[in-house]
């Protein structure tokens, strides 16, 4: 769909304000061009939407969830949020960071998910910001179900005295979900005004609260934009079926019309050896991202997505015509715990 500037007025609109929601976020966020990547890979014309700019604690995609999802813990008359994720969460040090804005605790659980890291990765990065917002950490193993343990150690703060508002692995509840719903809202509206029309979106998928959150914004605002999600942890149908179902409980909080899985895009060939490990694609998109733009990738989300993008093109998937928007969802706090393996190529 082609929106020209005199529609701005016409794009349709999310009712929002029936849903608690906190300001955490800069937006709009830009979008921009990527013109020397377009040229670089002689494919589409690239575009970059800068969720890394998003404003708390060096930006990320988390922060638009979190804007309901803390909203939802004031509500709620809680004094404490607690999280979980791997050793290097975005997720937790923007839900640390958070905290901080609202007055409120943070505590989270961090899970060993990733093999053979050195000392660098567990005090580096991530794990340094968490504690510089001062939230409290504990550590577990990897395979754990570690919502079944976050759920727990909030039980065990709420004997103590405290009142905890627990946040899912990632923010993805259907209740974060609603701020990549806005932001489909977002990118609508940004179109229509700079008269752009798009052809495709292109992005990290990990725990499924951003594509969820997106597809059930654009589905119900009515524009069948489709959005591929390039999985960072697990094989294709499995991430289908977990966007799908997180899209549908989105859908049912938006009142929006039901979705079948011919609408969720997933492309799994670029996870490499498996969750939070880059693969040599991920370290070239990584640099290819960096030295024809300026703009910094990470190691586990977003240089996958990106890899993906760089791939897709590279196979011709896209039109010479199409614009393509790729999501930047942050993360790049995280390439301080992988020096190493960024400096010395694929790992
Ligand atoms: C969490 C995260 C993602 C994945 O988003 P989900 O909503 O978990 O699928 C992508 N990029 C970065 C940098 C992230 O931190």
């Amino acid at each position: 769909m082609t929106l020209a500037a005199a529609d701005t007025q016409d794009v349709p609109q999310i009712d929002f304000d029936r849903f608690a929601r906190l300001a955490l976020c800069h937006r709009p966020t830009p979008i921009e061009p990527m013109v020397r990547l377009s040229e670089s890979l002689g494919g589409p014309n690239l575009l970059i939407k800068r969720d890394d700019c998003t404003g708390l604690a060096t930006g990320g995609n988390k922060t638009r969830k979190l804007e309901f999802l803390v909203a939802d813990a004031l509500t709620q008359n809680a004094d404490m949020l607690v999280t979980q994720g791997a050793v290097q969460s975005n997720h937790v040090r923007q839900t640390a960071a958070a905290a901080c804005r609202a007055g409120l605790k943070c505590h989270a659980l961090l899970e060993r998910r990733v093999p053979d890291r050195n000392d660098q990765y567990e005090q580096t990065g991530n794990v340094f910001l968490d504690k510089v917002f001062g939230a409290t950490l504990e550590f577990r193993p990897p395979g754990l179900d570690m919502n079944a343990e976050g759920l727990a150690a909030a039980e065990r703060l709420r004997v103590k005295g405290h009142r905890p508002y627990f946040i899912p692995g990632g923010g993805s509840n259907a209740t974060g979900a609603l701020g990549y719903a806005a932001c489909a809202q977002e990118i609508m509206q940004q179109c229509a005004s700079d008269g752009l029309s798009l052809q495709w979106l292109v992005m990290a998928t990990g725990s499924t609260g951003t594509q969820a959150g997106l597809v059930a914004g654009f589905h119900t605002l009515g524009w069948d934009l489709p959005v591929m999600g390039i999985s960072v942890r697990q094989p294709r149908e499995r991430q289908i079926e977990a966007v799908l179902g997180l899209t549908k409980q989105t859908l049912a909080k938006l009142d929006g019309p039901g979705i079948g899985a011919s609408k969720i895009f997933v492309d799994d060939r670029y996870v490499g050896a498996g969750y939070g490990q880059p693969a040599a694609s991920t370290l070239e998109a990584i640099s290819l991202t960096a030295q024809n733009e300026g703009i910094l990738l990470d190691p586990v989300y977003s240089g996958k997505g990106m890899a993906g993008l760089i791939g897709l093109v590279r196979q011709g998937f896209f039109k010479p015509s199409d614009n393509v928007l790729f999501l930047h969802t942050g993360g790049a706090c995280a390439l301080f715990a992988y020096e190493d393996a960024i400096l010395q190529g694929s790992d």
